[in-house]
């Protein structure tokens, strides 16, 4: 990266959830994390202050000079992690991968191993927490014609532990999945960050939910008026077209729906903050959750597994798009 075409500007700063919230102000913010911090030899003096990051890509988009902060991030995420003791909570994850092969140890047993060709991959937290999405995204596909495998040998993607640092984690599970998935001719997620994840590293043929509905009849399952909540993994990471998808999804179907300005800045549940730095994470998606009540909707739908988990944590009811479309029979 070339450091040298930051001019300084702010505009990263003023992007960034975690600066603009009350208990962020600790984060040394993008522009030290990711342009200066490669620099300069002090910048293990960070210490895990570097790791309050969601990871939500709002600041490289706010950046005139187009600088690849979330990646140069990572590779100083990658130094801080050998350099200073992991935090607890990125710790417990790391041992829970170690242990079950997931972030979180789920219950789920509903697996579907019959040689279909096509993979459902839902994700840890879908496994973990959310396994009513994952049941009504393997009845949407059913719905759909999409014959699909939940494979049980199928772990995390990994995506989690990069964004700790943890990249021998990450190797190990990228190795054993990428001989499961060999088996499977294209990979459909619940999770943008494993869309993500699995497209640019596996290399592999994947697809979001929300990319498999473009052109299909479907019909509202979800009465009364509802918010969006535009994950940033989708719109910013999949790519701005498959937020789109996820809009013209909805509105063909006849959701109402009650656009907010701030429903695509992030819920706080990205890039390890969860485990990391729980406390942020919830100022972060409680600031979200007051504006969606301020929009007196009848809920919050979206399209991302650590989206729902922030948000339903705030009290709020939300859906993710498999619970609020069907298709028309
Ligand atoms: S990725 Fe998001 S949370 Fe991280 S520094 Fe950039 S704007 Fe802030
Ligand atoms: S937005 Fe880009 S150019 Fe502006 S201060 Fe941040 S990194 Fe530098």
């Amino acid at each position: 990266m070339n450091e040298n075409r930051c001019i300084k500007c702010g505009s990263c700063l003023r992007a960034c959830p975690v600066l603009n919230d009350p208990t962020g102000r600790t984060f040394p913010g993008p522009r030290t994390t990711g342009v200066d911090a490669p620099r300069f030899p002090e910048r293990l003096s960070m210490g895990t202050a570097a790791l309050m990051c969601t990871m939500c890509h709002a600041c490289e988009w706010a950046c005139p000079s187009s600088l690849p902060l979330t990646r140069s991030m990572l590779l100083t995420r990658e130094e801080m992690s050998k350099a200073v003791p992991p935090l607890e909570g990125h710790q417990r994850m790391r041992e829970s991968v170690r242990h079950t092969g997931r972030t979180v140890d789920t219950d789920f047993r509903e697996w579907r191993e019959e040689g279909a060709k096509v993979l459902y991959f839902p994700g840890c937290i879908g496994l973990g927490r959310l396994p009513d999405m994952v049941r009504d995204t393997s009845r949407l596909l059913d719905e759909l014609g999409i014959e699909h495998d939940i494979s049980s040998k199928a772990l995390c993607c990994g995506s989690p532990l990069l964004k700790v640092g943890a990249l021998e984690e990450a190797e190990m599970l990228h190795r054993h999945n990428a001989e499961v998935l060999s088996s499977y001719e294209t990979i459909i997620t619940s999770c943008p960050g494993c869309t993500y994840h699995l497209r640019e590293v596996y290399g592999v043929r994947v697809s979001h939910v929300v990319e498999l509905l473009e052109g299909k009849e479907l019909r509202s399952e979800a009465e009364g008026v509802w918010a969006l909540q535009v994950p940033c993994h989708l719109k910013r990471g999949v790519g701005p077209w498959a937020a789109e998808g996820m809009v013209n999804a909805l509105e063909g179907a006849g959701t109402r729906l009650s656009r907010i300005p701030d429903e695509d800045s992030c819920c706080g549940g990205g890039g390890g903050m969860l485990s990391g730095f729980p406390g942020i994470a919830s100022s972060i998606a409680r600031s979200k959750a007051t504006s969606y009540r301020r929009a007196a909707v009848s809920g919050v739908i979206t399209a991302c597994p650590f989206c729902a988990l922030s948000l339903r944590r705030q009290g709020l009811t939300v859906l993710d798009i498999s619970q609020a479309i069907r298709p028309r029979r």
